[in-house]
């Protein structure tokens, strides 16, 4: 009886807390206003935690919530485009050494860039454009001019986005990226000191990245907003404050490492475990925002050979729904093997689908508790 006379009130409440994080970029909080791009409308309360998580509910609620509703057509709030697919790192919270550089080097041609970027821009619901997929998206010597060109032609609210290990920041290559219109930079260091620095973000100079940042504070970044990044992993989450306190005049976030969907090596060894009742509390909270995994009715994830992956998560590329080149962003996004799966994440079916069954992401967020505590959050890693 309780629980009938509850179930309503508990249901607007839910409601309302997903409204409030769908809205909370918009609404007016005065001290949402960051350090680095300031002068940018397009980013300026894109800062703190507040407003990181505010930018990251705008990205990925809206499309699960309309797909609830409506079973109607989407498109991704994010796109994210390969153009090269290499890196100059081995970090040791990303598969790339055992995953993406096994394949030949290739570069994204110019015409199925600019056919991605028309596509994107033509639609309004387009949020973010992010040129860089499971890579170093400096090492494209062209990036400037990808960046150019997606800002020349996007419109006026659209966002362009790269995150980078920092080493090919250099001062030069940041003032022309600036020049070219990119709107905000994530930097991933994941350490406070040398020491730590070689053992995460491995085959990296740590003198280099630091020189690079220091000049990239020094500059005029009332255009750019600046965020450095902290994966935490067993072996540097103790550096984490300090890594805060070192660098104050840029933004921050930081999160837990995950598996990839079961492509990263030793997962388990990584990973840190916030106790049962921590656990519990996110995965309450999460599953009343959340009510499937984000990612494939949010964002897109497109390789260099104009491939489409079901997920961007999925770094054994296990389920290609379609290509750019032959088809639009749209046609694939809303094709019926994409629809199919979203209809199985909605019903909790991810142990039918290839790349979410071994996701640390399903195990840890989107499994009911029930289920992880037999099995004591075994999430399957490394394939
Ligand atoms: S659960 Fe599936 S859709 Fe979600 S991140 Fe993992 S692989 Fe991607």
């Amino acid at each position: 009886m309780r629980k009938i006379f509850l179930a309503p009130i508990l249901e607007v409440l839910a409601e309302g807390l997903v409204w409030l994080c769908i809205n909370l970029e918009r609404l007016p909080l005065p001290f949402l206003v960051s350090r680095t791009g300031y002068a940018n409308p397009r980013v300026r309360r894109i800062t703190g935690w507040v407003g990181y998580w505010a930018h990251t509910f705008r990205l990925t609620l809206p499309n699960i919530h309309k797909w609830m509703k409506t079973k109607g057509d989407l498109f991704p709030l994010v796109v994210q485009v390969q153009t090269i697919n290499r890196c100059n790192a081995s970090c040791s919270f990303c598969p790339y050494p055992y995953t993406v550089h096994l394949q030949e080097k290739r570069i994204m041609d110019d015409e199925l860039y600019s056919k991605i970027v028309d596509e994107c821009v033509s639609e309004p619901g387009l949020l973010d454009f992010v040129p860089m997929s499971k890579n170093e998206p400096l090492l494209d010597v062209n990036m400037e001019e990808r960046i150019r060109e997606f800002r020349a032609k996007a419109q006026p609210h659209q966002i362009v986005e790269l995150v980078t290990n920092g080493s090919p920041l250099t001062p030069a290559r940041a003032k022309r990226l600036m020049d070219a219109g990119l709107d905000m930079i994530t930097v991933s260091v994941s350490a406070s000191n040398e020491e730590t620095y070689k053992k995460v973000m491995v085959g990296l100079s740590w003198k280099q990245v630091m020189n690079n940042l220091e000049a990239l504070a020094q500059e005029n970044l009332a255009g750019l907003n600046v965020y450095l990044r902290f994966i935490k992993e067993q072996g540097n989450h103790r550096e984490l404050n300090a890594f805060r306190k070192r660098w104050r005049h840029f933004n921050h976030f930081n999160f837990n490492v995950n598996n990839r969907a079961g492509a990263l090596r030793g997962y388990e060894m990584k990973v840190i475990r916030h106790g049962s009742f921590a656990e519990r509390v996110k995965h309450t909270l999460g599953s009343h925002i959340y009510p499937a995994c984000p990612y494939v009715f949010s964002s897109m994830h497109i390789l260099e050979n104009g491939n489409v992956t079901m997920c961007l998560n999925d770094w054994g590329d296990r389920e290609v729904i379609g290509n750019v080149r032959t088809q639009s962003i749209r046609e694939i996004y809303n094709s019926p093997r994409m629809k199919e799966v979203r209809e199985l994440m909605v019903q909790g079916r991810y142990e039918e689908i290839e790349a979410c069954k071994g996701c640390s992401f399903y195990h840890e967020w989107l499994k009911p508790l029930e289920a992880q505590e037999n099995v004591q959050v075994a999430v399957p890693a490394t394939r």
